[in-house]
């Protein structure tokens, strides 16, 4: 791990990589909040039909319910009044519409094994055995009322009555169809029911508290995940973000700002950019030298190391020569070591020259080679006052180059200097120095002369 942390510290983070590494990762969390969010959408259409359900059971619970207590009205209308409306709404209940028959239906279907559902079809069965009660009453009530039963529903004009019944008198009939259907075993009998519905009313609210508890549950999870999965996605969209910056947009913007300043680019950022950066530092370096080579090359005489003609014309050019001295050197009489010694030995004298030049001034003063033999100096800061010294400075230079000891032979220089500050200047600098050169070579050579 170490060693890994190390490489990258190095060579930088490789950006095709970390781009993959992100963008799988930035897929992967957004197909599993989708994910999530089709499972919480399916979650909350659960939770809607869980509701349905629940008002639907709750109505059927009630339907049958109400089925009970409609048969019991309209049996005790009957045996109270004689009216045979009561029996045909009574009996429309129950081979029609028999609304106890669909309720418990639906409630087997939604509710089937459940205690809800048992207690439903309890009730449903202590209803049927009331109804058994309630036709037995309802035939009687026929007899005490001199009806024919015949013109009745079957099951009416099926049931015998017992013996003991049929022998009782009109009016006895009639009260023992009415305490059939108003006494206290009916009264209990229908508590019964109503008790067996209420459980089931009691089971229903349980259970669809359990339901809404844990589906309540199952969408915390949900929206719990799904905040986590948009933290991770906002965490990995901030990562991304930083990361683009650090590794490409500010080294590209630094790098911009040192190319304009045609420097090298620092090495930073991503292994991808630190590789170009470095490519671009080679070629900028390899540039940087071979433009500085030509430079020197331009400038530069290539036997005497010193500044070439077209140097020395910059140097004019870019100096103020007001406070400087211009000195004029040419070799005296250096046909002749050509002529005696060689071309080759006079290119060594030259070059003795240069260097005894180099090292009679100081390294702010520029010497140079204009022309064959003929060599310059720029002293500057230095005004007329430098007469004695720079007299000086010539005649320890020609001792030098009289008395050689590296084998060449001895030569000498006949030196024109001329002051910026001259009060009697032609104007052109070059000029009065030539002229006092000129002054020199009349007078014999090897020495020094000033232009005033
Ligand atoms: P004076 O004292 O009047 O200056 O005499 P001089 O012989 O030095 O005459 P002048 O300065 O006119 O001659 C310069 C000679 O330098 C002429 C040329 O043959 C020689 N020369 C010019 N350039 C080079 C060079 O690069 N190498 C060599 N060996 N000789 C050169
Ligand atoms: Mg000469």
């Amino acid at each position: 791990m170490r060693n890994i942390l190390q490489r990258i510290g190095k060579r930088g983070l490789p950006l095709g990589k970390l781009n993959y590494i992100m963008a799988t990762f930035t897929l992967l969390i957004s197909v599993l909040l989708l994910f999530a969010t089709r499972r919480t959408s399916s979650g909350y259409a659960a939770m809607r039909n869980m509701e349905n359900n629940y008002i639907e059971w709750q109505q059927c619970a009630n339907d049958l319910l109400a089925a009970s207590d409609y048969l019991t009205e309209q049996v005790r209308g009957f045996v109270t009044t004689g009216n045979r409306d009561y029996l045909d709404c009574y009996f429309e209940e129950i081979n029609v519409t028999k609304r106890r028959e669909a309720a418990l239906e639906t409630l087997h279907e939604g509710l089937g094994g459940t205690d809800s559902y048992l207690r439903a079809k309890a009730a449903v069965k202590q209803s049927e055995s009331l109804t058994s009660q309630e036709i037995y009453a309802i035939r009687l009530a026929l007899d005490a009322f001199g009806e024919d039963p015949q013109t009745y529903p079957r099951v009416i004009r099926t049931l015998s009555i017992l013996p003991q019944d049929d022998a009782l008198g009109q009016r006895e009939k009639l009260d023992l169809a009415r305490s059939m259907v108003f006494d206290n075993f009916y009264v209990r009998k229908k508590a019964a029911i109503s008790e067996n519905m209420q459980l089931c009313f009691a089971d229903l609210v349980k259970q669809n508290e359990r339901q809404q508890t844990a589906a309540e549950g199952e969408m915390n999870l949900l929206l719990h995940t799904q905040q986590t999965l948009i933290t991770l996605l906002i965490a990995i969209i901030l990562m991304i973000v930083a990361m683009t910056s650090i590794l490409v947009i500010n080294p590209l913007i630094r790098s911009v700002l040192h190319i304009q300043d045609e420097e090298a680019i620092p090495i930073r950022g991503s292994s991808e950019f630190r590789f170009l950066a470095s490519t671009y530092n080679i070629m900028f370096e390899t540039n940087r030298e071979k433009k500085e080579k030509l430079a020197y090359e331009a400038s530069h005489d290539k036997l005497t190391g010193l500044y070439n003609r077209a140097g020395y014309d910059f140097l004019l050019k870019n100096t103020v020569m007001d406070t400087c001295a211009l000195l004029i050197i040419d070799v005296d009489k250096f046909k002749n070591v050509n002529d005696t010694y060689g071309h080759d030995m006079g290119d060594r004298v030259l070059a003795h020259v240069a260097s005894v030049l180099r090292d009679s001034f100081r390294p702010t003063d520029y010497i140079c080679r204009i022309g064959g033999d003929e060599f310059a100096a720029i002293m500057v800061r230095s005004g007329s006052q430098f007469k004695g010294l720079i007299d000086e400075k010539v005649k320890r230079i020609n001792q030098k180059l009289q008395n050689p000891e590296n084998g060449l032979p001895p030569t000498s220089v006949s030196v024109g200097t001329a002051f910026g500050d001259s009060k009697h200047s032609t104007g052109d600098i070059v000029k009065d120095a030539d002229l006092a050169l000129y002054k020199v070579k009349q007078n014999g050579r090897c020495g020094c002369a000033f232009y005033d």
